[in-house]
């Protein structure tokens, strides 16, 4: 009986997504009396012993080279193989773009019922139940599973990361999976310092910008937040910015502590995929635009007076040049 999680990994270190996930599955380990086991795929790049500090004991390490690259399907069957064989009854993942792909997948593999999105740790002492979001975030759902196995994938940002100290031992793991299906041709990486999905801090534009070639005030904005940059879709649509930074019910979903929103009117589809932020400042020169309705500070009015104002004003708080 054990937790296992899966460490979802970026140039061979722990997406802070996961990071997430690990103290997440320590938590129900220690809730349920169990141990917690975390599974790396591939190459990695940091100590995975050191993942001992987020609560678990044991980390199973699988090698082989065609785990370098994501691959859902031969992701699931290596978790798969090694839940089994380490007896795990909850599986914990992220509920990333990778978590998402692989956790149904794991579901039907394993015949494990599965909770995705899920926002608060599961109650455990009867029956296993656990909160989810529901509506694009309008509503929550408490969802028992009943299932010998359970699958659970965490929102990002949904739970805190929690170091409790510790070293976890290090097995090398092999699987019978280990032959891919598709072969990777070649991987471009999306530009920008800070992916968006993982970003605690998010400036995002929408039309009211007038076009591309005003992102500047976006990006001098986000620099000096270290925040990673969005954008409404019409805008991605128009090619003004790319198509990996639309956020909303078609683009990405994100949590992010702060997420400031310059001249983007809030409608449902775009506030869909932001809701779900800590903090959110709407800056917008008209004071009925409804994102107002579903912020927790605004400024009304014009972007191109506002933000390089803001601007400066972190940079001499920060006391960067
Ligand atoms: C099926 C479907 C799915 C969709 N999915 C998405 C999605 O995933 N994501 C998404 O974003 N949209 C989505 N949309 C589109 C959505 O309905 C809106 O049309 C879109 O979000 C509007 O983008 P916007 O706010 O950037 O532009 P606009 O609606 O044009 O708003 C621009 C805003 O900028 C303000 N403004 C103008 N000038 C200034 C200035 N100088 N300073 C400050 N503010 C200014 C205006 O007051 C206005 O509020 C979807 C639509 C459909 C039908």
């Amino acid at each position: 009986m054990s937790v296992l999680i899966f460490v979802d990994t970026a140039e061979g270190q722990a997406k802070k997504s996961s990071l997430e996930a690990l103290s997440y599955g320590a938590k129900i380990a220690e809730q349920t009396g169990t141990a917690a086991e975390a599974v790396v795929l591939g190459a990695a790049s940091e100590d995975l012993a050191a993942l001992g500090r987020f609560g678990v004991k044991k980390v199973h390490h699988v090698t082989a080279d065609v785990f370098n690259n994501f691959d859902a399907q031969l992701y699931t069957k290596a978790i798969a193989e090694l839940a089994t064989a380490s007896g795990a009854d909850v599986i914990v993942l992220s509920h990333n773009l990778n978590g998402k792909a692989i956790a149904p997948r794991l579901s039907a593999r394993l015949k494990a019922g599965l909770v995705p999105g899920a926002v608060s740790l599961p109650e455990t002492g009867g029956a296993f139940t656990v909160r989810k979001n529901v509506f694009s975030g309008k509503a929550f759902a408490n969802v028992t599973v009943n299932t010998p196995i359970k699958i659970v994938s965490l929102n990002p940002n949904a739970y805190p990361v929690t170091e409790t100290g510790g070293t976890a031992e290090v097995v090398a793991a092999t699987v019978q999976a280990n032959e891919a299906r598709v072969k990777v041709a070649s991987v471009n990486r999306a530009s920008g310092e800070v992916p968006l999905t993982e970003a605690e801090v998010v400036v995002s534009g929408g039309r009211g910008l007038k076009g591309p070639e005003h992102w500047g005030i976006v990006e001098d904005l986000a620099k000096v937040l270290h925040a990673a940059t969005a954008c409404s879709r019409p805008v991605a649509d128009a090619h003004w910015r790319p198509h990996n930074e639309h956020v909303g019910q078609t683009g990405f979903a994100i949590a992010p502590n702060l997420y400031i929103a310059i001249g983007i009117s809030g409608a449902i589809q775009h506030l869909a995929g932001v809701n779900r932020s800590k903090v959110i400042v709407v800056i917008n020169k008209d004071p009925e635009a409804p994102f107002f309705k579903a912020a927790d500070y605004g400024i009304v009015g014009d972007a191109f007076e506002v933000v390089p104002k803001l601007t400066e004003a972190i940079r001499k708080l920060k006391g960067v040049s």
